[in-house]
């Protein structure tokens, strides 16, 4: 309105600062929203950040969206910053769940809501809403893949019926690792139990495997070791791994153990968020699995959440029991994950989340 009217330039002014797109109006009474996401070594993020900021734009606010490089530091004083600034509403991707407190504390003092993006935000009541994908159900959907692939269900059949598993999991400090494990584990504990699946290093608890900031060269490091400590002659038939940038570094050590041949073909090695380099790995069969998570959708989601908060409506949810961050229990909308393997990679072609030639 502001634009075709051509009111006073002060109050256009403000809405023409932080690059919005124009079309909606309103702009001055949207303000600013501040995205604080984790880090650009992952695509995901990049690509969360920036649906999310079109969206905001599209809806009539402006944006300050920051990366905080896996440095906790940085996070906490790029929100810092961003409650000094006045602006409106936080949307965090924390990069270690547990602290934020402080921070967040203060924004609930300036009476900033505080939008939990993808990843809980721990130990504190300053924060409204969580929008995420159902993150057992992604390790569900790993470990019921590898339980398929070996054909475990139909007794198993390597000869002794016994496949060799290595398990690893996120971060520690990413209150979805422990989701994300819970859920694979439902699946894959009673065959461990009953013997079926072999844990060949005996690392079966999740303090045993986690990965310090999902980081693909820690996880190659732990598969070397694995590898050349438990698998002289014995080979490794499935790696649980629950990030594609972990499995990256997990065939990388396979490939250098001489696995990707005939003789010694790769294990089923699992996957998250559908990342480019993993959907061609997959097609060029290597990685086994991922699980896509559309984040276009968690986007829109997070937005209107945001959106709702600020006009004072409820925003919807649909699941209120199962994200206690230790001082409450935060109402979430879960969003479906999708598993992706070689049969279905066309997929996200169809739902235009990679152009047909990126798969190439
Ligand atoms: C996200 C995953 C992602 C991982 C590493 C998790 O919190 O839910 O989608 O793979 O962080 O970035």
């Amino acid at each position: 309105a502001c634009a075709a009217l051509a009111l006073s330039l002060t109050a256009c002014g403000q809405n023409s600062e932080g690059g919005r797109d124009g079309g909606t109006g309103d702009a001055a009474e949207g303000g600013t929203i501040g995205i604080a996401m984790p880090t650009k070594s992952s695509e995901r993020w990049i690509a969360d950040g920036r649906n999310m900021v079109k969206r905001f734009e599209a809806a009539g606010y402006e944006t300050d969206l920051q990366y905080g490089d896996d440095k906790v530091e940085n996070q906490v004083a790029q929100i810092e910053n961003m409650i000094s600034k006045g602006h409106r509403a936080l949307v965090v991707a924390a990069i270690d769940g547990s602290s934020l407190t402080d921070v967040l504390g203060r924004a609930e003092e300036a009476g900033i809501p505080v939008i939990a993006y993808d990843r809980l935000i721990r130990g504190t009541g300053s924060v409204d809403y969580y929008a995420t994908f159902d993150n057992f159900k992604v390790g569900e959907l790993q470990a019921r893949y590898i339980v398929d692939a070996l054909g475990l269900e139909e007794g198993g059949g390597k000869g002794d019926g016994k496949y060799n598993l290595e398990l690893f999991a996120g971060s520690p400090d990413d209150n979805n690792t422990g989701f994300f494990f819970k859920g694979a584990m439902s699946v894959l504990k009673p065959r461990i139990d009953d013997g079926r699946l072999v844990v060949r290093s005996g690392q079966t608890e999740m303090n045993q495997v986690t990965t310090l900031r999902w980081d693909g060269g820690t996880a190659q490091k732990r598969m070397d070791d694995l590898l050349s400590r438990y698998y002289g002659s014995e080979r490794v038939d499935a790696v649980l791994s629950p990030y594609d940038g972990i499995s990256i570094g997990v065939i990388s050590a396979l490939k250098s153990a001489g696995y990707g041949t005939k003789a010694k073909p790769y294990p089923v090695v699992t996957g998250q968020d559908a990342e480019l380099a993993s959907i061609k790995s997959i097609i060029a069969g290597q990685q086994t699995q991922t699980v896509f998570k559309d984040t276009r959708k968690l986007a829109e989601q997070a937005v209107r959440m945001t959106d709702a908060v600020l006009k004072g409506d409820k925003p919807e949810v649909n699941d209120t029991e199962s994200y206690d961050n230790g001082v409450k229990t935060v109402p979430a909308y879960l969003l479906e994950p999708v598993s992706i393997d070689e049969s279905n990679t066309e997929l996200l072609v169809d739902e235009g989340y990679y152009t047909a030639d990126q798969l190439e």
